[in-house]
């Protein structure tokens, strides 16, 4: 049982917030989001994974309880 994040990539809009407040995230070539940390999200970074995800203005980010 753990967090999990998922990306809409076709909602990003390339503003690259998340990536400057959470090491799990990258732009790609065409600038849309990668999820560089695709496993469970380790305890410590749930807060700052769940700010990344709260502040991403095209919705495209969200966490899923995974197991
Ligand atoms: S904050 Fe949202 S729109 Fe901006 S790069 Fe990240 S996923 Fe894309």
């Amino acid at each position: 049982m753990g967090t999990r994040i998922s990306a809409e990539k076709e909602k990003c809009i390339g503003a690259g917030l998340c990536t400057v407040a959470a090491a799990h995230f990258d732009l790609d070539e065409s600038g849309k989001v990668v999820v560089l940390q695709d496993g469970d999200i380790a305890e410590a970074d749930l807060a700052l994974v769940t700010d990344a995800v709260s502040m991403c203005p095209a919705e495209a980010l969200s966490l899923r309880e995974d197991g």
